[in-house]
C-alpha cells in the first residue's frame, strides 16, 4: 500500500480522492473522530469513523500513542480549522499502546516532565518543532560552508590531544578499569591499552582542523564533542555538536564577519524555511508569558528577535572595553552582580555576558583581546597595552538570552611565540610535535572558532534548557537513553 503523508494531504486539499494514511493517534473523541499526526508535520489528520459499522473490539482499541493504518476517502471537514477528514473505510491497528501505561496524554505537558520521558517527547508538537529546526539548521551549516567553498572535513572523535590543555576529558581505554595493568612505580600502563597511549573523546576539533586548513585554506568540522564538565546547567552538555570552520589567511576581522555572516545566515534560513515551526514555538512562548508578572515579560517575540539579529550589526567591543561598561553598571536599580568585576583580567561570567548584550547594547556582542591568561595557548599574542597588559586576538560572540554562542580566535602562527607560551603554561611540546609542525613548514596567519550547535537551537527555537534541543541529552547521572 501507498502512504500518504499527513502534511501532504492537508497541504493539497483534494477531495474525494481514495488514499492510506499511517500515523500515532493524539486523541479519539465520542468513539467516532481520530486525530492521528505521523511526523510530517505538527498538524493530525482527523479520520471520522462509522462507529455503528465499526466492531467494538477495534474501537477499543483505538488509544492515543496507537500505531493505526487507515485506508478511506478524503472528504471536506466540517470542523473548524482544517479544510479536510478522511472517511474511514478501514482501520488496521499496526501497534497497540496500553492507555493506562502511556504516559503521553492529549493535554499540555511540562517540558520538565517531557525530559524524564525524553525517548517519547518526540511524539509531542512541540519537539516536532525543535527537531525540525534543529535539522534546518544543520543542513544550512553545510550549505552555508559549501557555497563558500570550505571543506568539510571528519576530525577524530578518539584522540590523544587535550586541544585546550585543560581537564573536563572521558577517557577511552580497554583496559579491564577493576584491575588495569600498572607499571614498577604503580601508575597505570597505558602500553597495553589499545593505542598504546592514554586517550580521550575529543574536546574540539580545532587542532587536527588547523591542520587541514594549512592545505585546503578553508575547512569546517560539524561533530559531536564531549567535555565532562559540570553541565547541571541550561547551557552544557556533556555531549553537544560544534561546528568549526579555520580559514588560512585570515585575520581576527575576517573571523569576526565569518562568524556574524554565518550566524545570520542560519537565522534567515530558518526563518524562510521553517515558518509553521517558529510560529508554533512563538505561541507557545507567547502563552507563556502571559503566566509572568507584566514587567518580566518579553518585549519581542521569537520572531521579531530573529528579525532583529538578522537586521543589525553585531557590536564589537575589546574586552577592555567591557570591563569599563560592567565596572560603572548594576544589573538593575538594587542589584548588584553576583560576581563583582573589580580587576582586569577576571574571566566574565555569563550573568556580565548576559548584561552586556541584554541590558547594554540590546543586540548581539563580538568581544574581543580578551587577556592572556584567561585564553587558551594557542591564541595570538597582541602587542602589550600602553600599561603593559597582555592580550590576545580572541573573539566570543554573546548572544541575547544565550550568552557565549561562539568562541574562536586568530590562532598563534609564530613558532617562537607559540613554544614560549607552552613553556610558561608547561604544555608539554613533544605530544603536540604533529600541531607545532603547521608553524615549521609553510606557517601562515589563520583564524577560525567553534560554534556550539545547541546553543544556536536554543537561541532560534526561543527555548531556555539546552537539554530540550538536542534528542537524548547527556549530563551527569544521565546516559539511559
Ligand atoms: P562556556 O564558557 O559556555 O563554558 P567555553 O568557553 O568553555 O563555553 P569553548 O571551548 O569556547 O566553550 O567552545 C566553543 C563553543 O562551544 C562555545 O562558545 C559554546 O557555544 C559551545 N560549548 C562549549 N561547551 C559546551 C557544553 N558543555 N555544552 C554545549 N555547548 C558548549
Ligand atoms: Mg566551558
Ligand atoms: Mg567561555
Ligand atoms: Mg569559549
Amino acid at each position: 500500500i501507498k502512504r500518504e503523508k499527513v502534511k501532504s494531504l492537508l497541504e493539497k486539499n483534494e477531495f474525494n480522492r481514495a488514499v492510506t494514511v499511517m500515523g500515532w493517534v493524539r486523541t479519539f473523541r465520542n468513539n467516532q473522530f481520530i486525530a492521528i499526526n505521523d511526523g510530517s508535520c505538527m498538524g493530525n489528520i482527523q479520520i471520522v469513523v462509522d462507529f455503528n459499522n465499526t466492531p467494538e473490539e477495534l474501537l477499543k482499541r483505538i488509544t492515543t500513542g496507537a500505531a493505526i493504518a487507515v485506508t478511506g476517502t478524503i472528504v471536506e471537514s466540517l470542523g473548524k480549522g482544517q479544510k479536510v477528514d478522511i472517511k474511514a473505510e478501514s482501520i488496521e491497528i499496526l501497534g497497540d499502546s496500553d492507555p493506562e501505561k502511556f504516559p503521553l496524554q492529549p493535554k499540555k505537558h511540562s517540558l520538565e516532565f517531557l525530559r524524564e520521558i525524553a525517548h517519547l517527547r518526540f511524539r509531542t508538537n512541540t519537539f516536532n518543532a525543535i527537531f525540525k529546526v534543529r535539522h534546518a539548521l544543520a543542513f544550512a551549516v553545510h550549505q552555508f560552508y559549501n557555497e563558500r567553498g570550505f571543506v568539510y572535513m571528519h576530525t577524530p572523535i578518539i584522540t590523544a590531544s587535550d586541544a585546550e590543555g585543560a581537564g573536563e576529558m572521558f577517557r577511552v581505554t580497554t583496559l579491564d578499569p577493576e584491575n588495569p595493568p600498572r607499571t614498577e612505580d604503580g601508575k597505570v600502563d597505558f602500553s597495553e591499552d589499545f593505542f598504546a597511549k592514554a586517550t580521550n573523546l575529543t574536546v574540539s576539533g580545532q587542532l587536527e582542523g588547523e591542520l587541514a586548513a594549512m592545505a585546503f585554506g578553508q575547512i569546517y568540522t560539524f561533530g559531536p564533542t564531549f567535555r565532562a564538565e559540570n553541565s547541571n546547567t541550561t547551557r552544557h552538555l556533556a555531549e553537544f555538536w560544534m561546528i568549526e570552520p579555520e580559514v588560512a589567511f585570515a585575520d581576527l576581522e575576517d573571523n569576526m564577519v565569518l562568524a556574524e555572516d554565518m550566524l545570520k545566515y542560519l537565522i534567515d534560513y530558518a526563518l524562510k524555511n521553517c515558518k509553521e515551526e517558529l510560529e508554533f514555538l512563538n505561541s507557545r512562548l507567547l502563552e507563556e508569558e502571559k503566566s509572568k508578572p507584566q514587567n518580566e515579560r518579553s518585549e519581542l517575540s521569537l520572531i521579531d528577535k530573529l528579525n532583529f539579529c538578522l537586521t543589525n550589526d553585531f557590536q564589537r567591543l575589546t574586552y577592555t572595553e567591557a570591563i569599563a561598561i560592567l565596572k560603572s553598571s548594576k544589573p538593575n536599580q538594587k542589584k548588584q552582580f553576583k560576581y563583582l568585576i573589580d580587576e582586569w583580567g577576571a574571566d566574565l561570567q555569563s550573568e556580565h555576558e548576559r548584561f552586556l548584550v541584554e541590558k547594554h547594547f540590546k543586540k548581539p556582542v563580538i568581544l574581543i583581546d580578551y587577556p592572556a591568561d584567561i585564553k587558551s595557548f594557542y591564541m595570538r599574542q597582541n602587542e602589550p597595552d600602553a600599561q603593559g597588559r597582555k592580550t590576545v586576538a580572541a573573539m566570543d560572540i554573546l548572544f541575547p538570552g544565550i550568552g557565549e554562542i561562539i568562541g574562536g580566535s586568530q590562532r598563534e602562527e609564530r613558532l617562537d611565540k607559540l613554544t614560549q607560551r607552552m613553556e610558561d603554561l608547561n604544555i608539554p611540546q613533544e605530544e603536540l610535535w604533529w600541531f607545532l609542525d603547521t608553524r615549521r613548514f609553510g606557517s601562515a596567519p589563520h583564524s577560525g572558532f567553534g560554534l556550539g550547535f545547541e546553543r544556536m537551537v536554543l537561541f532560534v527555537t526561543g527555548m531556555t534548557n539546552i537539554r530540550d534541543v538536542i534528542a537524548f541529552p547527556r549530563f551527569p547521572r544521565n546516559a539511559e537513553f
